[in-house]
């Protein structure tokens, strides 16, 4: 199985569907708000995700994932949509006891494992029309649009590159709708974005007990 995407990096937008903001207690950000997943996260289609023995709560996140195509700094919002080179299904899995104990996201959303990206990158999409899905073993748990999104897509991008450069191959976690929940081993998650494709990851447990 090989990575659909190499990104120099991940970025990630929180609470960018009011419904999800509110079913985690909190409020719509006034502006985007970014964080990071690293690399070593991807995780290709197929392929398990691991439960860390450090987590009693680990969660799925579905959402839409944009792959830069261009070197893309200080973009208006119409020069941001021109640096897309695609879109792809990607799960922001996430330890929610570990994200709210430490405030910084980066051990909650940082493990090896926790990005699956994937299966392919459409390059041919209605940016404005997107649907995303999210299924655990088959049963519906989260559903979204583009149009319920708080901040469109060229905003994130727009926004995102007045802080860093963003170089082709980076991806955008675009932000989940709500309906986040639980994974235990043995679960199989899908991520669908209709005419885009579906991602699916089986969830195992660490065989690793400390450190
Ligand atoms: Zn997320």
């Amino acid at each position: 199985m090989t990575l659909v995407v190499q990104p120099t990096k991940i970025v990630c937008i929180g609470r960018n569907y009011a419904a999800h903001a509110r079913e985690l207690g909190n409020e719509v950000p006034a502006e985007p708000l970014i964080f990071l997943k690293p690399p070593s996260a991807l995780l290709p289609p197929g392929a398990a995700i691991v439960v860390p023995h450090q987590s009693k709560r680990v969660e799925h996140e579905a959402e839409i994932g944009v792959v830069i195509g261009a070197r893309t700094r200080h973009a208006s919002p119409a020069e941001a949509r021109a640096a897309i080179f695609g879109v792809t299904c990607l799960n922001d899995v996430t330890a929610r006891d570990l994200q709210r104990r430490d405030v910084q996201f980066t051990r909650g959303k940082g493990f090896d494992t926790f990005c699956p990206v994937g299966p392919w990158i459409e390059s041919e999409f209605e940016l404005d029309a997107l649907s995303i899905r999210g299924r655990v073993n088959g049963q519906d748990r989260q559903r979204g649009t583009t149009r319920d999104m708080v901040f469109s897509i060229p905003t994130l991008i727009a926004f995102i590159s007045s802080v860093m450069t963003l170089e082709p191959g980076d991806l955008i976690a675009t932000g989940t709708p709500e309906g986040v929940g639980p994974l235990v081993a043995r679960d199989v998650v899908e991520v669908e974005i209709e005419g885009v494709g579906t991602l699916i990851n089986v969830v195992e447990a660490s065989s690793t007990t400390s450190r």
